[in-house]
């Protein structure tokens, strides 16, 4: 079956030059890193070399960057290492809408001990910066916002947050999984002390991450074990994943402007042929400030999962609210945060692109999915109702 793949921000595809730099480091070159041997030495360089090319990507330094399995335990670690760091603080700062990766830890540490504010957004998704400066105190140990949203794409003012974080001396984390290699990031101009990313959602492999820990941050590591990476993550590395995170990320620093401008054309061409067939269709989330692969549109008055099966009978893969959410029925609590009215979050559809998009499938998209809402507001009572 062909596949249309427009469901980026879930995962990417492994991108060709990637898989060929990682193979050999499967059965080949396997040594452990650690080892002392030249044969653990040849597998040693090639993660210094992933460490450069990653904090190149970042305006880091490569001593600033710790590899993790994934986005979930960078943001985790970064979470609990502020919290332990700061033991006499008690106030934890983060958005409505961050991904349950963050959001589901607050909400633990909310029944064990810590006060947390839930930062609102407005109905485009922008953060209420008025409600997180009026929320800092002197026991807030940490804020945690992510840069930009999986699901709407709405950028967050991160530089501008971080310059009051600083001056108040508050530890300041964004997960920034959905942000790394789809809009240009240079932490030297900004006040972040950690950021999370995550390889599968940069053509990299997946079960592979990577946690920024600016130099002089307060830190304590999640994973204790052995002395890898320098004692702040234990365990034997995931060698060739980390490989692989570190040629994406090359790939992402080489694409960043060329590659993105033609997603950006390609997803506006989506949107606003979407938005020309289909009434009773809206977008959901700042048109002005978003990624530029991602568009939440609200088809009204149909159940969102109704179109993503009808979809993928053309090989159409996109997502309705986040891919964690999809399988339950309730809105997404991103599109709840941002009050989208419940019949245009019921019918509300992410499509999410990439480098490897065609106009071809996107035109296929366009013509496929006017038909798709026609056939399905014919069998929906709340679209008689509302005519
Ligand atoms: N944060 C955001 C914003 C995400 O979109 C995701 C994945 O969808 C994660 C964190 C979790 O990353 P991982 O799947 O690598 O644990």
């Amino acid at each position: 079956m062909s596949v249309i793949y427009v469901d980026n921000n879930a995962t990417t595809k492994v991108a060709p030059e990637v898989m060929e730099e990682m193979l050999p480091y499967f059965n080949e070159y396997y040594g452990n890193p650690s080892s002392m041997h030249t044969f653990g030495g040849m597998v040693e360089h090639k993660i210094v070399e992933a460490r450069e090319r990653l904090a190149k990507l970042l305006g880091a330094s490569p001593e600033e960057i710790i590899f993790t399995s994934c986005g979930t335990e960078s943001d985790s670690t970064a979470i609990r290492a502020a919290i332990l760091s700061n033991p006499d603080k008690k106030h934890i700062i983060t958005s409505r809408v961050e991904h349950p990766a963050v959001k589901n830890l607050y909400e633990y540490l909310s029944k064990n001990g810590y006060r947390v504010t839930f930062v609102p957004v407005d109905r485009k998704g922008r953060l209420d910066l008025d409600y997180l400066h009026k929320n800092l105190g002197e026991d807030t140990a940490i804020v945690s916002i992510m840069w930009a949203n999986n699901e709407s794409g709405v950028i967050f003012p991160i530089e501008e947050i971080g310059e009051v974080l600083k001056e108040k001396g508050i530890v300041f984390h964004t997960d920034a999984v959905q942000a790394v290699g789809k809009i240009p990031i240079d932490l030297k101009n900004t006040a972040v002390d950690m950021l999370s990313l995550s390889g599968h959602k940069l053509h990299g492999p997946k079960g592979v991450g990577a946690l920024y820990v600016r130099k002089g941050t307060k830190y304590s590591p999640f994973m204790i074990g052995g002395h890898q990476e320098k004692g702040r993550r234990g365990g034997t590395e995931n060698v060739a994943s980390i490989i692989g995170l570190g040629k994406a990320g090359e790939l992402a620093a080489a694409n960043l402007l060329d590659e993105n401008i033609r997603v950006k054309r390609l997803r506006d061409k989506l949107e606003a042929e979407l938005l020309n067939r289909i009434p009773n269709s809206i977008v959901n989330g700042d048109i002005e400030n978003r990624l530029p692969n991602t568009t939440s549109i609200a088809f009204e008055y149909v159940e969102g999962e109704a179109i993503l099966l009808m979809m993928d009978e053309y090989g159409i893969c996109a997502s309705s609210g986040s891919a964690c959410t999809s399988g339950s029925l309730e809105p997404s609590h991103v599109l709840r945060a941002m009050g989208v009215p419940f019949t245009a979050a019921h019918g509300s559809i992410r499509f999410s692109l990439s480098i490897y998009n065609t106009e071809e499938e996107i035109d296929f998209i366009i013509e496929k999915l006017p038909p798709i809402i026609a056939r399905l507001r014919e069998l929906s009572p709340f679209w008689k109702k509302a005519q």
